[in-house]
C-alpha cells in the first residue's frame, strides 16, 4: 500500500477500555497494510517494568502487536517520558524494535526525524531536571530493584505530583521551544520531522538556514484515535474510528 504509520501518545490503560478498542481495532485494520508501524512513545499510561507483562491489559497489547509484525509488519517503538523503562522483554513479547529518539529514517526518499518530543521542550526546566535524574543508568537500576507492586506506588504518585505542578504551569512551558526544533532540524540535516508528546496534533512550517521544514505533530488518544500516514506524496493524518 506504501505508507507508513505513526502513532504516540495513546496512554493505554485498563481504565479506557474504548480508547483500547480503537487501538486493536487499528492493529486488525489499517495496521496490516502498512509498510511498518511506528510508535514514537507513551503506548502506555505508565511502564513499571517488563516484569508487569503479566497484567492482562500489557499481555493484549503485546501479543496483539506481535500477530502485527508476524503478519510481516515491522513495529519500530520508542520510548515516551511514561514508558521509558520498556525494555527488550517487552519488546520481544510484542515482535517489535526499539528505536533511539531521536532518529533519522528515510520515508519514500525523504530523511525524517523522528522524536518523542519532550526533549524540544526545554522551557520546562524542572521537567527536564527530572528527566536527567531518571533516564540516568544507576537510577534505573535502584528503581528496578524494587517490587512491582512498589514501583507501581511510587509511579502513582509521581503522576500525582506531575498532574498538580502540570495545572500550575503555562501552556508555553510545557511546548517545544522553536530553537530546540532549529537545532534538531539543523543537527540532522532533515526537511521533516514527527514527534508526539505535547498532545496538540499540527503541521508547522519552520525556516531553517533557507530549507522550508515541515513538523509534524502527532496526536494524544484521549478522545479519539489517529495515525499519522506517510506515504511517498507525503502525510496525512487519519483519525480513527
Ligand atoms: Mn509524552
Amino acid at each position: 500500500m506504501n505508507f507508513t504509520a505513526f502513532i504516540s501518545d495513546l496512554h493505554l490503560t485498563p481504565g479506557r477500555a474504548r480508547i483500547n478498542e480503537i487501538f486493536f481495532d487499528f492493529l486488525r485494520g489499517p495496521a496490516r497494510t502498512a509498510d511498518a508501524l511506528y510508535i514514537l512513545g507513551d503506548l502506555f499510561e505508565y511502564w513499571a517494568g517488563d516484569d508487569d507483562l503479566l497484567d492482562p491489559l500489557n499481555a493484549h497489547v503485546a501479543s496483539a502487536l506481535a500477530e502485527l509484525s508476524s503478519r510481516g509488519v515491522p513495529i519500530m517503538l520508542m520510548h515516551g517520558n511514561r514508558d521509558f523503562m520498556l525494555r527488550e522483554g517487552f519488546s520481544r513479547a510484542a515482535g517489535a524494535k526499539l528505536i533511539a529518539d531521536s532518529v533519522t529514517v528515510d520515508l519514500y526518499g525523504t530523511p525524517t526525524l523522528l522524536m518523542h518530543g519532550d526533549t524540544l521542550c526545554r522551557d520546562d526546566h524542572r521537567y527536564q531536571a527530572l528527566r536527567a535524574r531518571m533516564r540516568s543508568p544507576l537510577w534505573q537500576r535502584l528503581f528496578l530493584f524494587q517490587p512491582l507492586w512498589l514501583r507501581r506506588a511510587e509511579i502513582e504518585r509521581g503522576r500525582r505530583m506531575s498532574e498538580r505542578s502540570k495545572r500550575a504551569k503555562s501552556m508555553e512551558i510545557m511546548d517545544v521551544t522553536s530553537v530546540a526544533v532549529e537545532e534538531a532540524f539543523r543537527a540532522s540535516g532533515c526537511s521533516r520531522m514527527i514527534h508526539g508528546h505535547t498532545h496538540r496534533p499540527a503541521m508547522h512550517l519552520h525556516a531553517v538556514q533557507g530549507r522550508t521544514c515541515e513538523r509534524w505533530v502527532l496526536s494524544d488518544w484521549y478522545q479519539h484515535g489517529q495515525y499519522l500516514r506517510v506515504g511517498p506524496g507525503g502525510c496525512e493524518a487519519i483519525t480513527l474510528p
